[in-house]
């Protein structure tokens, strides 16, 4: 089958690999009708997580049709159902699933000796998120195995289309978690760092959980656009005005009372001093993760304020302002998206229609595509926002597809 393959930093391709198969009676395979690409995406393409390897098949927001189940899944699932799966992998069982903290799950990653040593305690697995997460192939193929598919598939409504319900597999509940981490009040303001896709579910959800104010801020006219227009935020470009400067005017000196960091590890400075420590330490390896956004989210935020962190971090960081979050008295909420325990209550948002989770949509394109859209998303060229791959769309435009079959290096 065609997958898009990870081969360095910078280095994705369309190969030809292996079908999936059955490996364990709970699996089960999922001909894969659509596929995002994810900013955590460009966290792997450029090189800041660890334990990759050349030829890894990328994607974790994917979603198809059952074509073969285990003895064990049966009894959930048949062929011909129309799932989506999460991109955390979770067993349903253990301590951790059991609460409903399935990123967290224990027995998912098969690789957890790796994650121990690098964080204490191993999270859930993840598709096509390196080997330290156990090293499973991941959606942006023709083809997916599906680990616990029983709990791990999950069926959809035939009325509903790929595009309204494939963001349940990630960034809708990851919004959504981030928002609900913020423990909003009424009256609150909410600022949220990042205007990308997790962004824009992170807006769209602090609405939903009753704040009076959202203000957005990033540097990417379209990305500012729609989270004024769709998502109905004020908005602060980082990039024309100082953002502890633009938040305290707006809020009278307080600062807002929940901030979001939807940026994560590869956070632009905007020319500051400590971004630009961050990118000279990131090059010579002395610290791995960019984290602007997350001091200026602790040094904006209210006393007694939250802050929340969908945003991904992956290594070491410095210089975290740790006397201002203590002595303001801030809380930390962070994590993978436990996003399992969203899929219900957002599917019935959909169904309801108080959302439509498409709108992020800029870009669809058949899967051989794949490693230039890499890029488009990435240098956020053509306008572009997210991307959805259709693995069984043929491109009739046969030169568009042959570029497309090029390395492209990134
Ligand atoms: P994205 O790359 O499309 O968006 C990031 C946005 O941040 C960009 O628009 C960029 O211009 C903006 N940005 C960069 N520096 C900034 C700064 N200093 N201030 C304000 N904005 C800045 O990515 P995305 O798909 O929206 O994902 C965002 C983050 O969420 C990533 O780190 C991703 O890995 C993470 N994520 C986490 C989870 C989870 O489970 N916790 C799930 C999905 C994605
Ligand atoms: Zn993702």
């Amino acid at each position: 089958m065609k997958a898009l393959c990870w081969h360095g930093n910078g280095d994705v391709r369309i190969d030809d690999v292996a079908d999936p198969k059955i490996e364990e009676p709970r699996d089960a395979i999922v001909r894969v009708t659509s596929t995002a690409i994810c900013g955590s995406d460009l966290h792997l393409l450029d090189g800041y997580m660890p334990t990759m390897k050349s030829g890894d098949v990328l994607g974790h927001e994917f979603m198809g049709e059952v074509v073969e189940v285990g003895s064990v899944s049966r009894n959930a699932l048949k062929t011909g159902d129309r799932v989506i799966v999460p991109f955390t992998i979770a067993c349903g069982e253990c301590f951790f699933c059991t609460k409903g903290l399935t990123s967290c799950c224990d027995r998912s990653n098969r690789n957890r000796e790796v994650a121990e040593k690098a964080m204490g305690h191993s999270p859930s697995g993840m598709f096509g998120y390196s080997h330290m997460l156990g090293g499973f192939a991941g959606g942006q193929a023709e083809y997916a195995r599906v680990p616990f598919a029983d709990f791990q598939a999950r069926r959809v409504p035939e009325g509903l289309s790929d595009e309204q319900v494939l963001f349940l597999t990630d960034i809708f509940p990851t919004g959504y978690m981030a928002a609900e981490n913020c423990a909003i009040e009424p009256g609150d303001t909410v600022a949220v760092w990042g205007c990308g896709p997790v962004g824009q579910f992170a807006i769209q959800s602090a609405w939903m959980f009753g704040a009076e104010r959202v203000i957005a801020i990033d540097r990417v006219p379209e990305r500012l656009e729609m989270a004024r227009a769709h998502s109905k935020a004020e908005t602060i470009n980082f990039d024309e005005f100082k953002v502890y400067d633009q938040l305290q005017e707006m809020t009278n000196g307080r600062g807002p009372d929940r901030c979001i960091d939807a940026v994560g590890c590869e956070a632009h400075g905007g020319g500051s001093f400590d971004a630009v420590l961050d990118k000279a330490k990131a090059a010579v390896m002395l610290a791995t993760d960019r984290v602007h956004v997350l001091r200026e989210a602790i040094m904006c935020c209210r006393k007694a304020g939250t802050v929340s962190v969908p945003g991904v971090y992956v290594g070491m960081a410095d210089k975290l302002p740790v006397g201002a979050f203590v002595n303001k008295g801030l809380t930390l909420k962070t994590g993978q998206t436990h996003v399992h325990r969203y899929i219900k209550p957002l599917l019935e948002k959909i169904e309801s229609g108080e959302i439509d989770p498409s709108f992020v949509i800029t870009h669809r394109a058949a899967l051989d595509e794949a490693p230039e859209l890499y890029k488009t998303f990435r240098d956020k060229e053509d306008g572009c926002i997210k991307v959805v791959l259709k693995p069984g769309m043929t491109s009739t435009d046969r030169s568009k597809k042959e570029s497309a079959r090029r390395v492209v290096r990134v």
